[in-house]
């Protein structure tokens, strides 16, 4: 087989479809990250950027490409000032060794890395961050209490959340207005269809897009999101990168469940799904307008309640409703009224300060709190 670019031997094949040579492939991969980032033109010059690194594969990947762009010259230089962080998830050994692979790999770009601990969202300390290529201590355990507590769906959703929480909370610490994050086209249809199934689909654009423009001041940007995993599997072969090996996907769980669906769509007969499922969740705008709306305190998503037909939330609690007392059909308009008065214990503030996937996570974390 021919490269589809030049002529040399192909030694790589995309979606079944697509013959590359090595160097053609990479050539590709570095203009589709590009290609992504241009589309927004919002990057002025000399732009301070947060990039989140854990480690992984696609993590790497992403190193990689702001490496190869800042370093290149003339018009194509990628014209940023990149700031590192990673965020140690568990209290385990395996948190540390992870942090230290990835300093590691900073290190050999000449980059320094800073690195927190999933627990300092709990840190009422105006700066979490210390210096940079050091482990910080942590005494804390409140976010590895809550994995051994939740269902592991709730605990995946969780971990989002929070992640993204401290992603803006460093960004604003350095002074940087935008975000890097390593989701590809593979995981972002994963975490879509995870959307829907929790009912967060009112939340798929800011979710899903390339951008997510829920916070005011800084926004967190997924430039690699036209990039599958197969692409990211060639491309740490291909230029010889290692990388940590993410076992944070646990066997059972929602989000398990997806993930083998996904893989199996794309290794099987089928691999442009994923693709267009992508594509389509793009196309997803939300007709929200955005003065004066309440936002959700874990998620900053939009919890004004404007529709005017019946809810999940409102058809759960009527059901509930049900199955506990007699229910008459007055009853399903008493319900629809007192879902904003916060007296339900099965939806806890909901549309107060929670939206319906935040609030639904709160119902099972009564033994660790989530704060204000
Ligand atoms: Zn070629
Ligand atoms: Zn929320």
């Amino acid at each position: 087989m021919i490269c589809r670019k030049c002529d040399a031997l192909a030694t790589i094949l995309i979606r079944k479809e697509y013959w590359y040579c090595n160097t053609c492939f990479t050539t590709n991969t570095n203009h589709k990250f590009r290609a992504c980032l241009g589309k927004s033109k919002t990057i002025s010059s000399n732009e301070k950027v947060l990039i989140c690194l854990s480690g992984g594969a696609e993590s790497t990947v992403l190193l990689d490409l702001v490496h190869s762009g800042i370093t290149l010259n003339g018009t194509k230089k990628l014209r940023i000032i990149p700031f590192f962080l990673h965020i140690i998830e568990t209290t385990t050994e395996e948190g540390t060794k992870k942090a230290n692979f990835t300093m590691e790999q900073c290190k050999q770009y000449n980059f320094n890395l800073y690195v927190i601990n999933i627990e300092d969202y709990y840190s009422t300390n105006n700066n979490i961050l210390s210096n940079p290529n050091t482990i910080p201590k942590t005494k804390s355990k409140i976010v590895n209490n809550i994995r051994l507590n939740v269902s592991p769906s709730i605990y995946h959703d969780l971990v989002i959340k929070i992640k993204r929480h401290l992603f803006l909370r460093i960004a604003k610490e350095l002074n940087c207005k935008i975000v890097f994050t390593a989701e590809t086209t593979t995981q972002l249809a994963k975490r879509l269809l995870s959307n829907l199934a929790l009912g967060r689909g009112s939340q798929v654009e800011n979710d899903i897009g390339f951008a997510d423009q829920r916070d005011k001041s800084v926004r967190i940007l997924r430039p690699m999101k036209d990039i599958m995993n197969e692409e990211i599997d060639y491309f740490v072969k291909v230029k010889q990168l290692s990388y940590v090996h993410d076992y944070s996907n646990t066997k059972i769980g929602l989000q398990s469940v997806i993930n083998n669906f996904v893989v199996d769509l794309q290794d099987n007969n089928y691999p442009s799904t994923i693709f267009t499922v992508c594509k389509i969740a793009d196309k997803i705008g939300s007709n929200e307008n955005t003065t004066d709306v309440k936002n959700c305190t874990l998620c900053q998503s939009n919890i004004t309640l404007q529709s005017g037909n019946l809810t999940a939330v409102e058809a759960t609690i009527f059901s509930r409703k049900m199955c506990f007392k007699q229910a008459d059909a007055h009853d399903k308009i008493e319900v629809t009224q007192n879902i904003s008065e916060d007296k339900n214990p099965m939806f806890p503030s909901i549309y107060e300060t929670l939206c319906y996937g935040c609030s639904r996570n709160y119902s099972e974390l009564d033994i660790c709190k989530i704060p204000h």
